[in-house]
């Protein structure tokens, strides 16, 4: 049986309805492209377990997640650069410079 709930936010994409949700999210999770992008990861379920382990759980979680900190520091994240990325700041720019060149 559908709820009224789950009626109501049917239409809603993923993304949002995690926002809508919980005050737990990750301030970047509506514009974030591993939340909004299916098929982000080659491996959707490697994607949701992201959201589910630094998206949703909280701010220590979500302010540890590599892409995070990227987006904070660069103004946006390259989509190489995942919440578990071992990568220094540095390396990401340098990365990226060679990416764009
Ligand atoms: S991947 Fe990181 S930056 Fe993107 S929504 Fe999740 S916690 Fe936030």
């Amino acid at each position: 049986m559908v709820t009224k709930y789950e009626r109501k936010f049917f239409f809603i994409p993923f993304a949002v309805q995690l926002q809508l949700m919980n005050d737990n999210n990750c301030p970047n999770i509506g514009i974030c492209r591993l939340v909004t992008t299916t098929g982000f990861l080659g491996d959707e379920d490697r994607r949701r377990s992201f959201i589910e382990t630094y998206c949703t759980d909280g701010e220590e979680k979500w302010s540890a997640c590599k892409r995070y900190i990227v987006k904070n520091k660069l103004g946006f994240c390259p989509d190489f650069v995942l919440p578990d990325t071992d990568l220094t700041l540095d390396q990401i720019i340098d990365k990226f410079d060679e990416i764009i060149d």
